[in-house]
């Protein structure tokens, strides 16, 4: 078998034909042809089929291989072309030649034909070829061109409309489409936003019917390819058994002739269909790799769009959560909080009740408490049940876990409400739990009536984080409740306390009162038995008159400390000028016998011209009967007691230092509490009650000084008082000055 041929034969000789026929089946081919001779029949050849060749003689009546040539080029057809002729000349062959064909051959000398044509053919051949690695490369540059530009422009926006439209305008540049649809499904198989550019179509409802070709494409995950619409508006090739046999009369009104719809895919999950509409049959044919890249660019943008939109709202509703006002500064009322958190819930979701239902779990009983409903929606505000009415949910909720039903009608959990939620019409419902520990408090509630909710599992748990912020407020309120019921008692205590002390001041002062005649009866008594004014006593009963006296005293002075430490609290006396210098004369003299007895030396050190400080004179003068007194007690026999004064400053110094006991460091702080005595063995024999020194800081401090001690134990203490001078309230400092001066010159 040789090389088949299917050569066109331009020759109005049959005999011709038959012998150049003849010589092409010598040279080894298989041979089809057909003659023709007339410009009709030769243009209606070329378009009944293809053909590898033409012999044309250069002389044929009226149609000639010259005009066979011109019309073989109109046609845009590259078909070998050899000439054969009898007469012809030098010079027209070369003519023949220029004008494009391929070569020419004698009829005389047939045999050059076959060499001839297996060159021309092999020519033809390598053209053909190189023409085809041009053209598609040519397509692949722009088909790559064209998604890298697409690609650009769909992911450019984050918006889904805008995504969309873009994806519409882009597809008739990057894949010739005349007219585009996508249609995006959600995950229950419900459309969600389309684009079209279809002309005259209004906007298109697209709904999935059974029968439609977005069923088919939805159900398979796979592309329809159309290449053909008929007038009658059915298409080819037809799909088989499942597949629609008609397509929608609006493309075919639109002019459509060929169609390809896409499944717009994200991994497994199936996001919607792109329709590329071509007005031309077989647009679509072959492009398979092409609109699956074109389809996967824009399932991308349409995901990262949603993906954003996504993120956009999630992050409006955290905004909003926030600015929903549990816990804020001044929720502490309980029910102004709950209402605070159902106004902001309610603004946020769009449920038909929003509300809050209060749990007795003594009673084990819930009551609906709190409430916001949509308008037209009946409010069940006061509807309440037992826990046993509602078990499931209540186990639910104790369990401190969401109750989510998104369909009321057919949920199993509700069997045994169901019929108390139709009644209220609810459809879909959520109950999320309010604990304080782990003893539930409520429940926030939503109900959906108009239509279905579909609970999402990060809905629900946004909503949880709000019952959790409501936690934490209804914990504060509770704790808040406890500390002002504690704050509460505490008050009332201290009342109690404050009048306990001031029916003891008065106890005391009473007592001190009736305590101060007779103590001060017994004391002179005392004293002239001890001095022997009413007759000498017998040597046996001095010593006890003796321990009499000193006790009197003592409770006298006792007596006296309790009286003025009530009074200085209360009542101190208003400041007076007191020459301080001259009641320590004073009070060294009156102490001298005292002194001499404890076997102790008493010296003053009084400057000379001192003013006088603020004070009262028999305040001042427990000052220093309290001073000297301790410094006598805490001094051991031999030791020395020196009285100081002098000017500071505004202050007149008064220090009473003795060479005693001491006082432990730990314990200086507290000498001056009332009532604090230092364990120290000195104390044992000495009585007293620790409120001397107590008395002393409260004088001092009554007239704007200060006290202070040093004392090293075993070596001796040093008491000093700091008290101003005294300045008349009435006069200028100028005149305060004078009288300071006539004062110290006194
Ligand atoms: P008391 O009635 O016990 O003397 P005070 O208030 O006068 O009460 O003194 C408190 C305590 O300070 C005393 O118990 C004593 O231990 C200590 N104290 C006071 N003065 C001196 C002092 N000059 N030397 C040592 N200890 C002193």
């Amino acid at each position: 078998m040789g090389t088949s041929l299917r050569v066109l034969i331009v020759e109005d000789s049959e005999g011709d034909a038959v012998l150049i026929a003849q010589e092409l089946q010598h040279s080894g081919y298989d041979l089809e042809y057909e003659r023709v001779y007339a410009a009709e029949v030769f243009s209606a050849a070329l378009d009944s089929r293809t053909w590898d060749l033409i012999i044309a003689d250069y002389l044929v009546p009226g149609f000639g291989g010259l005009e066979a040539l011109t019309i073989l080029q109109q046609r845009d057809l590259d078909l070998p072309f050899i000439i054969v002729s009898g007469v012809i000349g030098e010079d027209t062959a070369v003519a023949a030649m220029k004008a494009g064909a391929y070569d020419y051959v004698m009829k005389d000398n047939l045999a050059r034909l076959g060499p001839a044509i297996r060159r021309a053919l092999q020519e033809a051949e390598g053209r053909r070829a190189r023409r085809q690695t041009e053209e598609t490369l040519k397509l692949r540059l722009d088909q790559l061109a064209a998604l890298s530009q697409a690609s650009q422009a769909v992911t450019a926006s984050l918006d889904l409309d805008q995504v969309l439209a873009e994806i519409v305008s882009l597809a008739s540049k990057v894949v010739a489409a005349n007219y585009t649809s996508v249609v995006l499904v959600d995950e229950t198989g419900h459309v969600g936003p389309s684009a079209e550019n279809l002309p005259g179509v209004p906007a298109l409802e697209y709904r999935i019917r059974d029968s439609g070709f977005t069923n088919l494409i939805v159900r398979s995950r796979r592309p329809v390819v159309i290449d053909r619409i008929g007038d009658d508006g059915r298409v080819s090739p037809d799909l088989g058994e499942e597949a629609p046999r008609f397509a929608n009369p609006f493309l075919a009104e639109a002019g459509v002739k060929s169609f390809v719809g896409l499944p717009l895919m994200v991994k497994d999950r199936l996001l919607g269909v792109l329709y590329l509409h071509s007005l031309r049959s077989g647009a679509f044919h072959d492009q398979q790799s092409l609109l699956t890249a074109f389809a996967n660019q824009v399932a991308i943008a349409v995901e990262n769009a949603r993906l954003f939109e996504e993120t956009q709202r999630r992050l409006q509703e955290l905004t909003l959560l926030n600015q929903i006002p549990v816990g804020g500064g001044a929720a502490l009322d309980l029910d102004a909080l709950i209402n605070g958190a159902l106004k902001g819930l309610h603004e946020l979701k769009d449920a038909d009740r929003t509300y809050f239902v209060t749990t007795d779990p003594d009673a084990r009983t819930w009551e609906t408490t709190h409430e916001l409903t949509a308008p037209g929606i009946e409010p069940d505000t006061g509807l309440s049940g037992t826990f046993a009415d509602t078990q499931v949910e209540l186990a639910t909720l104790l369990d401190g876990q969401p109750f989510a039903v998104s369909d009321i009608a057919t949920d199993p959990r509700v069997e045994g409400t169901r019929e108390m939620y139709r009644a209220l019409e609810v459809q879909s419902k959520l109950l999320v739990p309010v604990r304080i520990g782990k003893q539930l408090r409520g429940a926030l509630g939503f109900d959906y009536c108009r239509e279905r909710h579909v609970w999402q599992p990060d809905e629900v748990r946004l909503l949880e984080g709000v019952a959790r912020q409501l936690e934490l407020a209804l914990e504060n309120v509770h704790l808040f409740e406890q500390v002002q019921l504690r704050a509460e008692e505490l008050t009332t205590a201290l009342d109690r306390l404050e009048e306990a002390d001031r029916f003891k001041d008065e106890f005391i002062q009473n007592i001190s009162h009736e305590l101060r005649s007779p103590l001060a009866l017994i004391r002179g008594y005392a004293e002239m038995l001890e001095t022997g004014e009413l007759g000498e006593l017998p040597p046996e009963q001095q010593k006890p008159v003796a321990i009499i006296a000193r006790r009197a005293r003592m409770l006298g002075d006792l007596v006296q400390d309790i009286t003025l430490i009530l009074e200085a609290e209360v009542n101190p006396p208003e400041p007076m000028p007191v020459p301080l210098d001259k009641l320590a004369q004073a009070a060294v003299e009156d102490f001298q016998v005292v002194v001499e007895q404890a076997e102790l030396t008493l010296r003053a050190e009084i400057a000379p011209c001192l003013p006088p400080v603020g004070g009262s004179p028999n305040y001042l003068r427990r000052v220093l009967d309290n001073l000297l007194g301790n410094a006598i007690k805490y001094t051991p026999e031999g030791g020395t007691i020196t009285v100081r004064l002098r000017q500071e400053g505004e202050h007149v110094a008064l220090e009473v230092s003795d060479t005693g006991v001491g006082i432990p460091p730990d314990q200086l702080e507290r000498i001056f509490e009332r009532f604090y005595q230092v364990e120290n063995a000195a104390r044992q024999e000495q009585s007293g009650i620790g409120l001397g020194l107590a008395l002393v800081k409260e004088i001092v401090e009554v007239y704007g000084g200060r006290v202070m001690v040093e004392s090293q134990m075993g070596e001796g203490t040093t008491f000093t008082a700091l008290l101003p001078i005294y300045a008349d309230p009435g006069e200028s400092d100028q005149t305060h000055a004078a009288a300071n001066g006539q004062a110290g010159a006194l």
